[in-house]
């Protein structure tokens, strides 16, 4: 949007597509300057989507958020369906807001994005959302912000690395907050190359909400995946998906190719050919 060369380009287009429906007295300059107080408000506001399913019950969406947010003073406005406009009371609120997400609603992610005094509703982009992933099996002593950030940088837009410690203990997780595409399936986990050894380490995902265990994509269950049909899958016959609930943070435990990598494959696998051919797979017993 404030790409000149994109802007100027678009207008060509435009001119060239209104023909003599239009002129240069169609063109029309605003000198006034936007007010504090309405910059005040844009900085306040949050324009939010959902995801998908956006015919909701506003009262209930509304009320569930306030809940969640623990906030209670601020305006909501439906856009459209599925489409709200959220104006804090204060920075902080605004901002404790976007720190703590992603949000759902009844599992169905609400994609937030900071209003821009000077960008139509219509322009704002909601294919790419913040989440904080876990990466589960990195070595104690690889556990190092720079490690992080190096493993997340291949993988997404990195927006923050943090060491969470467990409990009271030395033992911390490495996790980062990465903006995923929405539109890709969800990384599960990428081979390290430590030199003299490769390990695949995992990603746990936080607050994930409902995804397709066939495509992986957030927003819709496998029944109504559009890029592999149910049918097709085995998990009409009740077997393994490509993906299952093993990519939440919560459950602490390797996905099947994590189980297979470390020798820890289960009767769960009753059959390899739902693992993606991996180079990997030969190497697995000699790290
Ligand atoms: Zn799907």
């Amino acid at each position: 949007m404030a790409d000149p060369t994109t802007e100027a380009s678009r207008l060509e287009a435009l001119c060239k597509s209104l023909g003599n429906l239009w002129s240069e007295d169609d063109v029309i300059d605003v000198t006034q300057d936007i007010s504090t107080e309405k910059l005040t408000e844009c900085r306040l506001t949050l324009f939010g989507k959902l995801y998908t399913r956006p015919n909701v019950n506003f009262q209930a969406f509304l009320s569930t958020m306030k809940r969640a947010w623990r906030i209670e003073n601020f305006s909501c406005t439906s856009l459209e369906l599925g489409f709200f406009s959220f104006t804090f009371k204060l920075e902080a609120e605004k901002q404790k807001v976007l720190d703590a997400g992603p949000w759902s609603f009844s599992s169905n992610l609400l994609v937030l994005q900071q209003c821009d005094p000077d960008i139509p509703d219509i322009c704002y982009d909601f294919s790419h959302c913040p989440f904080w992933v876990q990466l589960f099996g990195l070595p104690f002593g690889r556990v190092t912000t720079e490690v992080v950030r190096e493993i997340a940088s291949k993988t997404g837009e990195v927006l923050e690395v943090k060491l969470e410690a467990k409990g009271n203990s030395n033992y911390k997780v490495g996790k980062t907050r990465i903006k995923l595409n929405l539109a890709t399936p969800l990384k599960t986990g990428v081979v390290v190359n430590l030199g003299n050894k490769k390990l695949w380490i995992e990603f746990k995902y936080e607050r994930l909400p409902h995804y397709c265990y066939s495509y992986g994509r957030i927003g819709h269950y496998t029944t109504a995946c559009k890029e592999i049909p149910y049918k097709t899958t085995r998990l009409e016959e009740d077997l393994l998906g490509n993906f299952s609930n093993w990519l939440q943070a919560e459950v602490r435990e390797l996905s099947p190719y994590g189980k297979i990598f470390y020798g820890r494959q289960t009767q769960l696998i009753d059959d390899v050919e739902m693992v993606p051919e991996s180079p990997m797979e030969a190497q697995s017993h000699e790290s």
